[in-house]
């Protein structure tokens, strides 16, 4: 049996992968070099079946096993952010207000180091799908990829993820069952009203106080609605724009958006309901035409059980310090996608007490993650994958 290191060069070779990825950052859905690059790396290690431009940029590396069996998922992310880096480091950000924030270069490199191992050793039975998936963060990248024919050919049986998480020892595995990511969505509120003359604003319909009005409502509304709601809910106003600049006009249009988050979706879904009610009898009471949006939707990500003692497993067999947490936590991952789709899991893997939080300008990925997470993603493979299964 191969041992579940890998030797120093494959450590070289993926701590250089991970610094590419990091120095040539790309947003959302223009992860084109980002997914080249990969498809270049995962060359040398000769999947059975490569299958590209799935929901857009992503891509997909099969690799079968000896006999027939269920198919594993593992995901990364490909998507870097609209941030700054601080960083002076070497392999820092070459493309000017975008930067890997969220340690995606990282999680591309874990999935991309088990291809090393694939290489070496086929599972005994069934196969792995290694996934770059673009646009995590906006929310839009799995959807795209779980509504792609091709990715559907694939048929997976259970999917894994993990997300680095800084504000917990570094290694640490930190698991939940069931509930492990909220669901969120953003709500874009357009009035529209009648522009006047400032000087008799009675002549136009202004959005102001109906803006005003839906501002202090949706801030009371989670605290009126404990009765209903199961578990933690909260509406965050974060966006609201009335009229222009213009002194001598009454304003004739207003916006107010919101992000709705929730440990469940079925409080999110009453949630929703009271905001569109809410809106629809204000703007009534004004006289205002009204437009509700969505977007950036973020479905709570559930984890499996069994899934989720498949990593336990793996975490104890290494030896890893692991933390299970009795709240899920309140950030949503587009992965709940997946675990809606699929039986999976999604689990963190602490990046440090001392690390810059996720979306800071000055975070990086602690390299010495990388190991740790191809060692657990292994494990997974080598304990659902191993021979002697009906
Ligand atoms: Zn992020
Ligand atoms: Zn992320």
């Amino acid at each position: 049996m191969r041992p579940l290191k890998l030797d120093s060069g494959e450590m070289d070779r993926l701590r250089q992968l991970r610094r590419t990825l990091h120095s040539r950052p790309e947003t959302a859905h223009r992860e084109f070099k980002t997914a080249e690059t990969i498809k270049q790396y995962m060359k040398a290690y000769r999947p059975s079946q490569v299958v590209e431009h799935i929901g857009g940029t992503g891509l997909a590396f099969v690799f079968d096993g000896i006999e027939s069996g269920p198919t594993l998922l593992f995901r990364a992310e490909l998507d870097a952010l609209p941030i700054t880096e601080t960083n002076t480091f070497q392999h820092r950000s070459t493309v000017p207000g975008t930067s890997h924030k969220c340690g995606h270069d990282g999680h591309m490199t874990m999935v991309a180091g088990l291809a090393h191992l694939l290489a070496a050793q086929p599972p005994q039975r069934g196969r792995v799908v290694l996934l770059f998936q673009p646009a995590e963060e906006t929310g839009e990248g799995a959807a795209r990829v779980l509504a792609d024919e091709n990715f559907l050919r694939l048929k997976p049986d259970y999917v894994f993820a993990l997300h680095n998480l800084p504000g917990y020892d570094l290694h640490t595995v930190i698991t939940r069952y069931r509930h492990f990511a909220g669901s969120s969505r953003g709500m874009m509120i357009t009035l529209k009203g009648k522009t006047s003359h400032a000087g008799e604003p009675e002549n136009g319909i202004s959005p102001a106080p109906a803006a005003a009005d839906i501002i202090k409502r949706f801030n009371r509304l989670v605290d009126d609605s404990q009765d209903r709601l199961k578990q933690f809910s909260l509406i965050t106003i974060i966006y609201a724009l009335i009229g222009e600049p213009a002194f001598g006009t009454s304003p004739g249009l207003g916006k107010v958006y919101a992000t709705l988050r929730a440990y469940e979706d079925d409080d999110l879904a009453f949630l929703s309901q009271q905001c569109v009610d809410t809106v629809k009898s204000i703007a009534q009471q004004e006289n205002l035409h009204y437009e509700i949006g969505w977007t950036e939707e973020f479905p709570a990500t559930v984890n499996d059980p069994d899934c989720v003692d498949s990593v336990r497993k793996a975490a104890d067999s290494l030896g890893l310090p692991q933390l299970h947490v009795e709240n899920p936590f309140r950030w949503t991952e587009d992965f709940g996608h997946f675990t809606h789709a699929y039986k999976g899991v999604l689990f963190g893997l602490g990046a440090g007490k001392q690390s810059p939080q996720l979306h800071n300008p000055d975070y990086d990925f602690p390299e010495e993650l990388l190991q740790t997470g191809i060692s657990i993603f292994h494990h997974v493979i080598r304990d659902l994958l191993k021979g002697g299964h009906s």
